[in-house]
């Protein structure tokens, strides 16, 4: 039984250590190296987590062949019951679960109560799939009667990233485990300690051992997923880099697999945009989740002249209170990455029109402050690449073509917005630009469910969203039944 975590506050508060949940059991996992589980506002460890091996693997893939077994033979509506009351215990330890989010990963508590939120949405969509998930049928010849079915694959698995600990998750289980399969779930070592409460959840709402499992670990774990041939189809979030290992390995060992990547978000300006809900909006969307988040703002495209607007970002930037409005960076390696892209573009020409690079809240913890980069040309790293921190690059061009050119010039195509209120600049950009999310005036477009995440080109690889339908058919396969009860008088091809 996990413990209930104490924390109501910021103030460094510890946890039990993470361990494996494999067969409904809570078991050590068996490798050498041990990680702290650091708390980024304060740099002190709050647990620890030890890694697994390839034999913890094959133990929890043990365990979930054999569960799944009967789980199968459960009816979908029986299954998403399951959903139900996971759901009401959610609500129910919303604040806890929020606690424990923002205290592994950082970011602040209402940010971290809307991933439980969303969370939350997407287990929604598992309670719906009875009255989604049905298939078709129609008769096809005289007599011949053709249906389609939706079967479990087996036994699957996710791998996560650090920065949304309990909501990606949850894009990958409502769907997999009401569409019948056995799941093993790797959280990112740098926040394990959400996916213990997540099992507990599960465990307390009624799903059977070994249904979903545990495996805490990194890259070795990772390689023993994609690999054990018990496993049929993987899902993977995180970086760019990773995805594209995962998905080349799992897809070499013959599995399915669907692999979510890093981003570069560009926010067109143009000149006859809202200024208020611009700015505000242009504000939330870089420094949000301390701009740790795969659909944040990370260039802000001003087209024209935008300086009354870009005025308006650096007055609400500088004005954000480090702690309360922002929380730290996951680790000091970050901050060094953050501020070497900061330093490298100043360096290149740009100009810092907001500094966050000596940002510091009390005695420890890993900072970086909103940081307004100006002048930053196209070729610049802090133009191209993935900075993952409350980092916006303005990069001015004189018209619309070029905007739209210098987005589709970027591999990433996670999401794009447009600010405007011209509904003929709205509909160019939503038609041209590369990428899977779009908005107007909407800085962080992340489709709510029923509408399926996923982003394009170097953001994603393989077929389809991960959450809504899509995600409810990448993890079943379908089986078409042709059937024929009728003695059939006349004479067709199927006769
Ligand atoms: P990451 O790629 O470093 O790690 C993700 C997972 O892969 C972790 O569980 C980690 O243990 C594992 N891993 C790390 N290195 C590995 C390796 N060499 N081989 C096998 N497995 C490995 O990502 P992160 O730092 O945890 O998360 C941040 C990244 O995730 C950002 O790039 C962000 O854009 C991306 N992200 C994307 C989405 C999306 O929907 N596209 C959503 C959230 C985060």
């Amino acid at each position: 039984m996990i413990p209930k975590f104490e924390a109501s506050s910021y103030e460094q508060t510890p946890f039990i250590d993470a361990r494996n949940w494999i067969g409904g059991e809570w078991v050590e996992p068996s490798g050498d190296r041990v990680l702290p589980v650091v708390n980024p506002r304060h740099g002190e460890t709050m647990a620890k987590v030890r890694m697994s091996t390839a034999s913890d693997v094959d133990a929890a893939v043990q365990a979930a062949s054999t569960a799944v077994e009967d789980w199968k033979q459960w009816p979908l509506r029986e299954r998403a019951h399951v959903m139900y009351r996971a759901r009401g215990l959610m609500m129910r330890d919303i604040d806890e679960l929020s606690w424990l989010v923002s205290h592994e990963n950082g970011k602040i508590f209402a940010e971290a109560k809307a991933e439980v939120e969303k969370g939350i949405e997407c287990v929604e969509y598992g309670c719906a799939l009875p009255n989604i998930a049905a298939g078709n049928q129609l008769e096809v010849s005289r007599g011949v009667s053709c249906e389609v079915v939706y079967a479990p694959l087996g036994v699957v698995a996710g791998i996560v990233p650090f920065n949304f600990p309990f909501m990606v998750p949850l894009w990958m289980l409502p769907q997999a485990l009401v569409g019948g399969n056995a799941f093993v779930l790797k959280p990112s070592e740098q926040v394990p300690l959400s996916s213990l409460k997540l099992a507990q959840i599960f465990e307390d709402a009624g799903l059977p051992k070994g249904i979903l499992n545990l495996v805490q670990g990194d890259r070795e774990t990772v390689e023993a997923l994609c690999d054990h041939p018990g496993i049929e189809a993987v899902a993977f979030v995180g970086s760019t880099r990773v995805a594209k290992l995962v998905y080349g390995r799992s897809a070499a060992a013959g599995k399915r697999a669907l692999c979510l990547g890093g981003a570069k978000n560009h926010l067109i300006v143009v000149p006859d945009a809202d200024v208020e809900l611009t700015a505000d909006n242009v504000v939330a969307s870089y420094t949000g989740c301390a701009g740790q988040r795969c659909m944040a703002a990370s260039v802000m495209v001003a087209v024209g002249d935008v300086q009354h607007i870009i005025d308006e970002v650096a007055k609400r930037s500088a004005a954000m209170t480090l702690g309360q409005d922002l929380g730290p960076i996951t680790t000091a390696a970050a901050v060094e990455r953050i501020n070497g892209y900061i330093t490298q573009a100043e360096q290149q020409g740009a100009k810092v029109l907001v500094d966050g690079r000596a940002a510091s809240v009390g005695k420890g913890g890993y900072w970086v402050g909103p940081t307004l980069l100006d002048h930053v040309k196209g070729e610049m790293p802090a133009a191209r690449e993935e900075i993952f921190g409350p980092v916006l690059s303005i990069v001015r061009v004189a018209n619309l073509d070029q905007a739209i050119a210098l987005e589709n010039a970027n591999p990433y195509g996670n999401a794009s917005s447009v600010y405007t209120t011209s509904g003929d600049v709205a509909r160019r950009v939503m038609n041209e630009v590369e990428a899977g999310m779009c908005g107007v005036n909407i800085g962080v477009p992340v489709p709510r469910e029923p509408f399926g995440f996923g982003g394009w080109n170097d953001s994603k690889f393989g077929h389809g969203n991960i959450t809504g339908w899509d995600g409810f058919r990448f993890w079943t396969r379908p089986r078409k039944i042709t059937s024929k009860w009728a003695l059939q008088k006349d004479a067709t091809w199927m006769s």
